[in-house]
């Protein structure tokens, strides 16, 4: 490291020991989770502490533009302040998918109009974005979107609906592909489009999980409009950005933790038991040491692809997406078994680390399908990466 770098480190590790409250190093339940909204909640002072500190120095989203509310930070300063947080164990000051994946689709295809009007306020966390991609008849092939768009003089007019969409029922807007023509080939039809989700004809409804949670909806539209301006890069020119915005995702479910995922060590779990010496006990702790041997060699080549990575992306994230995820099912699962007999619980009639346990070993069966199943990106690996015929 140059000694500019080196002194910029010593200058973000003061930093934090003087912002970061201790209640910020540990790891985040949930319920303490901040997502940014129009109207943004604090579980606690110093959660709001914590963000305000992180907002007021551009470090939500380090290297976007000073302009734009951002750090202003060069790639080398980013990627040194990341690891200095991971490092100090800080939870994140808020979560937000403005910042992990529409800001850098704005900053790469948006106009200087769009960059100003919407990034600050990114930045800011003033703003709950959800997906609109997945429909009734398009997941994993999303080129099939049918949910129309119809230029009438400066406004899209939209009908259809979207699917699987996170957190949608509170969200402030969302980004979303709309068919814009009938082409052959179908990605080439296809637009992305910012859209005000406060407005009348639109409907969202729920969805209910086997977790007991609801943090996906279905979304109806019926002569929605969105304006022209807001559309990002050319009509019928939104699959490039999209498939760029998936990047970005990956590149996020591959590194939960990050975005403040909770986390529990089963090798903990399981010496907390009283049944160490129950029969099967010994394969169960083998199997815990190989899981975590696995989990060092993913975190270890995510930090290698993100220092090799020249912009903050790289090919290899979906490799990681896939590997990350299937490891992090597996994580769950040995954090059931550590608990033995009886220990998976309704989450609802549960408490305390077993109902985390319980809540988590459910909602991770989702990690692999969510931004683009297991299946699909092996598909997509056999067929860009490894070159494979199809
Ligand atoms: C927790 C969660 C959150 C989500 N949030 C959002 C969101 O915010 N916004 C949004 O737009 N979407 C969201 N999704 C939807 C997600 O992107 C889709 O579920 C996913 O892309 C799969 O699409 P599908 O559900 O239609 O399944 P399908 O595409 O119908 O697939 C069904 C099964 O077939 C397999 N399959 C399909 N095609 C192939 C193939 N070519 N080769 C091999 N196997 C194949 C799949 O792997 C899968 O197992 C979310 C999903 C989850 C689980």
């Amino acid at each position: 490291m140059s000694n500019q770098l080196d002194s910029f480190a010593t200058e973000v590790d003061g930093w934090i020991q003087e912002n970061c409250p201790q209640s910020m190093r540990t790891s985040m339940p949930v319920s303490e989770q901040v997502w940014a909204s129009s109207e943004i909640k604090f579980p606690t002072a110093d959660s709001k502490s914590w963000f305000d500190a992180m907002v007021s120095k551009g470090w939500c989203t380090p290297e976007w533009p000073v302009e734009y509310g951002g750090g202003g930070l060069s790639f080398e300063e980013a990627k040194i302040l990341r690891s200095r947080l991971k490092f100090f164990g800080c939870r994140p000051a808020q979560i937000n998918f403005g910042i992990s994946m529409l800001g850098p689709v704005i900053l790469e295809f948006g106009t200087d109009d769009q960059k100003k009007e919407f990034l600050p306020k990114i930045s800011r966390g003033e703003i709950w974005w959800c997906q609109g991609f997945s429909e009734p008849g398009a997941g994993s092939d999303l080129a099939n979107v049918s949910t129309s768009a119809k230029l009438k003089g400066d406004d899209y007019i939209i009908s259809g609906s979207k699917i699987w969409t996170s957190e949608a029922n509170k969200a402030d807007w969302m980004y979303c592909l709309v068919r814009t023509a009938k082409t052959e080939k179908k990605q080439a039809g296809i637009s992305f489009i910012l859209l005000n989700l406060k407005q009348p004809n639109i409907e969202i409804k729920p969805i209910k999980l086997l977790s007991g949670q609801s943090p996906f909806c279905q979304v109806f539209f019926d002569d929605v409009v969105a304006k022209e301006s807001h559309r990002i890069a050319n009509e019928n020119e939104g699959w490039k950005v999209a498939k760029r915005l998936l990047e970005f995702e990956r590149t996020m479910m591959a590194d939960l933790g990050s975005e403040g995922a909770v986390d529990i060590e089963p090798i903990k779990t399981f010496k907390n038991t009283d049944a160490l010496n129950a029969p099967g006990q010994k394969k169960l702790h083998k199997k815990i040491i190989k899981h975590e041997l696995r989990n060092h060699l993913i975190d270890l080549t995510m930090a290698r692809t993100g220092i090799e990575s020249k912009s903050g992306f790289s090919p290899a994230a979906l490799t990681l997406k896939y590997i990350s995820t299937e490891e992090t099912q597996a994580r769950w699962e040995l954090n059931v078994a550590s608990l033995g007999a009886g220990g998976l619980e309704i989450v609802e009639k549960s408490h305390g680390q077993k109902q985390e346990i319980a809540k988590s070993f459910f909602y991770s069966k989702a990690y692999t399908i969510a931004g683009g199943s297991s299946e699909v990106q092996l598909n997509i690996i056999a067929k860009h990466i490894l070159g494979l015929p199809t």
